[in-house]
C-alpha cells in the first residue's frame, strides 16, 4: 500500500451539531458528531460556559443512552392487571384523547384529584405552570426526596443556596470545607475547580463518612457519622465564637445579627424583631447607644446589645442570642467529639485554620463598588474561605438546621458573595425568604379554573400554609401543612402512600414524567407496589389512573395504566432556563437549550410537546387560543420561544427583542433558537467586575437583577441567621395567631421551628442499640439516578453493587471481603455481598444508588447482575416513622421541609449462610419485555459499518 492510501486521520462525522448533555443535571455543552444521520460520537464544547471544552465518561457515554434498547417505542394502554406488565401498542390520538378524557372530567369536577409529579426534569418552569393552569395544587417535581433541605436552608437564609446555585469562588478561595457532595450537580465545575484549587495549594477539606470521589482527592477528610454534620458545625461556631473570630463588620452591615430581638416568655411577639412605628427592625446604635431603624442606610448596630424599649418590653440583639446558645458548653468540640465521631483537637483546629485563612490571610481586590446606600467602596476585601454542601447534608431529618448552621457559619466569618468564600450564581441572591407563596388554599382552587399563582413556593408564616380551617392538609402530599410547613419542593415521597389511603383525600389520576416511583425512587419498595395495585372492594382500582411518561422501559412503566412513550435528550427540544434551573455561574447568568440532533426513529414525542398538547386538549389558558386552537402548534419549541412569563420575560434570557438585540426582559424574537444554535445553544452575560461580589447589597447588581426580573425591586437583602418566620411558626405553636397547629402538632413545631440552627437526632424509626449501623447511598460517578442500568458502557462499570463496611468494623465481626450478609432494619431485610473499605466511618455502610434493578425491567435479562446481585436499600426504608403516643405517624422526613430523610436509616449486618450466598433477595417477579421493545442484543455495537479499514 503506498503511503497516500493510508488516511491516518479519516473524519469521525460529516455534520456536527452542538447541544446540550442530560447524562446528569451538570448540563454540559456537547458537540454530537453525525454520519449519516446516526450519532457517531460526542465531545465536550470547548465554548461553553459550563464545562469549557470537558466531558465526563457518562457525557461520552450517551451515544448508547440513545442507542438503549430499553427504549420505549409506542403508546401503550394496559391490557393486564395493573403491574403485571401487559400492555398494547396504542396510536397517539388513542393515548392522548384517552389522557384528555381523564383529565377533563377532573378539571370539571376538582382539579385537586389530579396529582402530578415529575422526576428529575429540566423542565419545571413549563410543567409547574401547566399544574397551576390546569387548577391543581398536586404537583411538584423530585426536590422534595432529594434537595429541598439545602435549597430551603439557603433560601431562608443567605436567599441562595449550595447544590449549583452557587459555588466557591475557585479563583482566590485558599481553603474550601466541603460537606457530602453528590457528583452529578455541578459536576464538571466542582472538578475543574478542584483542579484550580489544587493547583494554588489552596487546602480542601471534605467532611463526608465515606471516601470516594471528590473526598478521595480531599487534603483532609473528616470520615464524620451520618446525620451528625450540624453538630460539628455548631462545634466550629463554638470555637470561633470563643476565639471572637467573626467578623463583626460584616455582620452588622449585611446580616440581622444586630437587630433586637422581643424576649417577653408568653406574648405573642416574643422572639419577633422589635420594630418601630413603621414596621422598620430596630437596634441598638452602636454610636449613640440610643434605637434606631436596623435596616436604614444609616444603621450601625451594636452586635452585642439588651435594651428596655420604650413601652417596657426587653429585647436583646439576635447576634447574643447566637452567641449565648453555641457558646454554652454543650456546643464545646469535646461535646460533639462522641457522636460526630470527630476528636475535639481536630475540631478546635479545623475551627483555628478558618478563622487564621478568614481573617489573616484576607485578599483584597482593587476593584471600587458601590453598595445600596450609595457609599463607594475603594475595595473588595474578601475572607477566602468557601463552603460547599449537597445531598449528604440534605436527605436528613435534621438537614434543613445543618444547612442554616453552614450558613451562619459562613456569615460569622464574613465570606457570603466575597472574594475568596461562597459566591451566588444568577438570579441568586433573592429576597430572604423568596417573595413567592404556594397556593392551594380553599378558594384558589376551583373546577375548571387555573390557580391564581404557583404550585410552589415559600411560606413566610403560617397564614401562609395550605390548610383547611382545622388545620389538615389540603395538598395530597402534606406539603405547606404542618406536617411540612416550608416543603418549596414538595413531598413527592409521600403521594403514593396518601393517594392510596385517601389521605388527606383520594384522587382520580396519578400523572408522573421521569419518577421511578416503583422501584428506586420509593421508600418502602413492596408497599409502595403494593399500593399501586390495591383494589377497593368493588374490585377497581384504589388509585383509579396511573399516567406515566418516560423513554425507558422502567419498573414504573410497568404500573402504568397509559405510557407516554417520551424520547432521548438527543431527540428534542428543551430549555435550561434562568426561571427553572440555569447554568449560570458566579460571574455572569447563562441559559441553554437542547435541540434534536437526531430525528427519533420510534413512535415517540418529547413529554413537553405531550404536555402542552394535552393542555390544548383540555382548553387551558394560555395553551389555547381565544378561538380554541392551541397556543403553541409547534409544541415546546413554539412555547420557549413565545411562551411570556412577564412582560419580556421568557424561557430564555439570550437574544430577546423582535430583531434579537435584547437580553433579559424583551419581545419573543422569532429566530431566537437560530442565534442560539448558531452560538453553540447557549447563551451567557458576563457581569461587570464592580458587580461581581456582595451582591445581597451591590447597588450595580441590584439594578440589573430588577432589569433582568431576576428580583421584584433593586433593594438590598439582608441576609437573615436568625429567622423570624420561623418564629412566627413557634408561635403558632404556643398558641398566638389566627393559623395554629393541631394540638397533637404543637411540640414538634415548637421544637423544630427554632429561628437559629438547632440539632436533634434523626433515627429512621430505628432504635441505635439494636440498629448500630448508618447505611447510606452515593450515587456513583458513572450513573444518573436509575438511567444508567440501561446503557451499555456504563452498565460495565456498576452492572452491580456492593455493601461497602469499615474494614476493621468487619473484621471485628468475622465478615470478610466477598462474603454476603443480611442487611436488616426494622421494615425488612436485604441481602448483598460485601466490599470491605477503610475510608468509611466505622458506623457506616454504604452502597452505591439505583443499580439494583428488577428482573426484565430496562429490557435487562432476567438473569442480569443488576437484578442478581444489585440491591436497593430502599426496601429498608419506611415512608412512615413507627406510632407514637396516640397513634401519630409522622413522615420519615425532616419536620421543617418535609425533606425525605433517606439517610436516617439504620441497619445491622449479620453473616447469610452458606446456602444463602450468591444472589441478592428481595427478587420480584420479572417483568414481561413492552410491546415494540425488542429482546436487548447481547452485543450492543456503535460505529461498526463506518470503521475505516485500510
Ligand atoms: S458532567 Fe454530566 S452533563 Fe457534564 S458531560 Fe458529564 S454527564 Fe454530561
Amino acid at each position: 500500500m503506498s503511503p497516500r492510501a493510508l488516511d491516518l486521520s479519516p473524519p469521525v462525522s460529516d455534520e456536527i451539531k452542538t447541544t446540550t448533555c442530560y447524562m446528569c443535571a451538570c448540563r454540559c455543552g456537547i458537540k454530537v458528531h453525525l454520519k449519516g444521520g446516526e450519532v457517531r460520537y460526542i465531545e465536550g464544547n470547548r465554548d461553553h460556559p459550563v464545562n469549557k471544552g470537558v466531558l465526563c465518561a457518562k457525557g461520552s457515554a450517551g451515544i448508547m443512552h440513545h442507542l438503549s434498547p430499553a427504549r420505549l417505542s409506542h403508546p401503550l394502554r394496559r391490557v393486564g392487571p395493573r403491574g403485571s406488565g401487559q400492555f398494547e401498542a396504542i396510536t397517539w390520538e388513542e393515548a392522548l384523547s384517552t389522557a384528555a378524557g381523564w383529565l377533563g372530567a377532573i378539571r370539571r369536577r376538582n382539579p385537586r384529584e389530579l396529582a402530578f409529579f415529575t422526576g428529575r426534569d429540566q423542565s419545571q418552569a413549563l410543567t409547574g405552570w401547566w399544574a397551576q393552569q390546569f387548577g391543581t395544587p398536586n404537583y411538584a417535581a423530585h426536590g422534595g426526596f432529594c434537595s429541598v433541605n439545602m435549597a430551603a436552608g439557603g433560601l431562608y437564609s443567605i436567599g441562595g443556596s449550595f447544590w449549583e446555585f452557587g459555588e466557591p469562588d475557585w479563583v482566590r478561595t485558599k481553603y474550601l470545607l466541603m460537606f457530602g457532595v453528590a457528583e452529578d450537580h455541578d459536576s464538571n465545575p466542582i472538578k475543574a475547580g478542584l483542579g484550580k484549587l489544587k493547583a494554588r495549594g489552596a487546602k480542601f477539606v471534605s467532611v463526608n463518612p465515606v471516601r470516594t470521589g471528590y473526598s478521595a482527592v480531599a487534603d483532609e477528610w473528616i470520615g464524620i457519622r451520618p446525620g451528625t454534620d450540624g453538630l460539628f458545625v455548631m462545634a466550629l461556631i463554638h470555637e470561633i465564637l470563643r476565639a471572637g473570630k467573626v467578623d463583626a463588620e460584616f455582620l452588622a452591615a449585611h446580616t440581622n445579627m444586630g437587630w433586637l430581638v422581643v424576649e417577653v416568655p408568653g406574648a405573642a411577639d416574643d422572639g419577633l424583631f422589635a420594630r418601630d412605628g413603621a414596621g422598620a427592625p430596630l437596634c441598638k446604635d452602636r454610636r449613640t447607644g440610643a434605637l434606631s431603624n436596623a435596616a436604614g442606610p444609616e444603621a450601625a448596630p451594636a452586635l452585642d446589645a439588651e435594651v428596655t424599649l420604650p413601652d417596657g418590653r426587653r429585647a436583646v440583639s439576635a447576634f447574643r442570642l447566637m452567641a449565648l446558645r453555641y457558646l454554652d458548653p454543650a456546643h464545646a468540640p469535646e461535646a460533639a467529639a462522641e457522636k460526630t465521631g470527630v476528636p475535639a483537637a481536630t475540631i478546635r483546629r479545623i475551627a483555628a485554620e478558618l478563622a487564621r485563612v478568614a481573617f489573616d490571610e484576607a485578599v483584597t481586590l482593587d476593584q471600587p463598588w458601590t453598595d445600596w446606600t450609595g457609599k463607594r467602596h475603594a475595595t473588595m476585601r474578601g475572607r477566602p474561605v468557601a463552603m460547599h454542601a449537597m445531598r449528604g447534608i440534605s436527605a436528613h431529618a435534621n438537614g434543613f438546621h445543618t444547612c442554616r448552621a453552614i450558613h451562619l457559619l459562613q456569615m460569622l466569618l464574613g465570606t457570603i458573595d466575597v472574594p475568596g468564600g461562597f459566591r451566588y450564581k444568577a438570579p441568586f441572591p433573592r429576597p430572604i425568604p423568596p417573595p413567592v407563596r404556594p397556593t392551594g388554599k380553599a378558594g384558589q382552587v376551583a373546577a375548571e379554573k387555573p390557580m391564581p399563582g404557583p404550585p410552589l413556593g415559600f411560606p413566610q408564616g403560617p397564614e401562609d400554609l395550605l390548610v383547611d380551617a382545622n388545620g389538615a392538609a389540603l395538598r395530597l402530599d402534606k406539603a405547606f401543612s404542618w406536617e411540612a410547613p416550608l416543603a418549596a419542593h414538595g413531598a413527592m415521597h409521600m403521594v403514593i402512600a396518601n393517594a392510596h389511603a385517601g389521605d388527606p383525600y383520594p384522587i382520580d389520576t396519578l400523572f408522573m414524567y421521569m419518577a421511578n416511583m416503583a422501584w428506586n425512587s420509593a421508600m418502602n419498595v413492596p408497599g409502595t407496589l403494593a399500593m399501586l395495585t390495591d383494589t377497593k372492594p368493588d374490585g377497581s382500582y384504589t388509585i383509579p389512573h396511573i399516567i406515566y411518561s418516560d423513554a425507558f422501559a422502567s419498573e414504573m412503566a410497568s404500573y402504568a395504566d397509559l405510557v407516554l412513550p417520551d424520547t432521548t435528550y438527543l431527540e428534542r427540544w428543551d430549555c435550561i432556563s434562568l426561571l427553572d434551573r440555569p447554568i449560570s455561574d458566579a460571574d455572569g447568568p447563562a441559559d441553554a437549550i437542547r435541540q434534536p440532533v437526531v430525528v427519533p426513529t420510534r413512535d415517540v414525542r418529547a413529554f413537553q410537546d405531550v404536555l402542552l398538547d394535552l393542555g390544548a386538549r383540555l382548553g387551558l389558558p394560555g395553551m389555547t387560543t381565544p378561538e380554541g386552537a392551541p397556543a403553541f402548534p409547534g409544541g415546546y419549541k413554539d412555547y420557549i420561544v413565545n411562551h411570556q412569563r412577564g412582560p419580556g420575560v421568557g424561557s430564555l434570557a439570550g437574544w430577546r427583542g423582535a430583531d434579537g438585540s435584547k437580553f433579559g426582559k424583551g419581545e419573543p424574537n422569532p429566530d431566537q433558537l437560530a442565534r442560539y444554535i448558531a452560538h453553540g445553544c447557549h447563551w451567557r452575560h458576563e457581569l461587570k467586575p464592580e458587580q461581581r461580589f456582595f451582591r445581597y447589597a451591590n447597588q450595580a447588581y441590584l439594578e440589573f437583577a430588577a432589569a433582568m426580573g431576576f428580583i421584584g425591586k433593586a433593594e438590598r437583602i439582608v441576609l437573615q441567621p436568625y429567622s423570624e418566620a420561623m418564629q412566627k411558626f413557634r408561635l403558632a405553636a404556643r398558641g398566638h395567631g389566627s393559623v395554629q397547629p393541631p394540638s397533637s402538632l404543637r411540640p414538634r413545631i415548637e421544637t423544630a421551628f427554632d429561628p437559629l440552627p438547632i440539632w436533634y437526632e434523626g433515627d429512621g424509626g430505628a432504635e441505635a442499640g439494636d440498629y448500630p449501623l448508618h447505611a447510606v447511598t452515593q450515587r456513583p460517578m458513572a450513573m444518573y439516578h436509575s438511567w444508567g442500568s440501561q446503557n451499555a458502557w456504563l452498565r460495565q462499570i456498576h452492572g452491580s453493587n456492593r455493601l461497602y463496611i469499615n474494614r476493621a468494623r468487619a473484621e471485628a465481626a468475622g465478615i470478610e471481603d466477598d462474603d454476603w450478609v443480611w442487611i436488616e432494619s426494622p421494615r425488612g431485610r436485604v441481602k448483598a455481598q460485601v466490599r470491605l473499605m477503610d475510608g468509611t466511618n466505622p458506623n457506616t455502610v454504604w452502597t452505591w444508588n439505583a443499580i439494583g434493578k428488577r428482573a426484565g425491567a430496562w429490557n435487562l435479562a432476567p438473569d442480569a447482575p443488576e437484578a442478581t446481585r444489585g440491591f436497593l436499600l430502599n426496601h429498608l426504608i419506611a415512608e412512615l416513622l413507627p406510632p407514637r403516643e396516640g397513634g401519630l405517624r409522622y413522615a420519615n422526613a425532616d419536620p421543617v421541609t418535609g425533606q425525605a430523610a433517606w439517610y436516617d436509616l439504620r441497619v445491622r449486618v449479620r453473616l447469610a449462610e452458606d446456602a444463602e450466598q450468591g444472589e441478592t433477595e428481595p427478587r420480584f417477579e420479572p417483568l414481561p419485555a413492552f410491546p415494540g421493545v425488542a429482546p436487548a442484543p447481547t452485543l450492543l455495537r456503535v460505529g461498526a459499518p463506518s470503521k475505516v479499514r485500510p
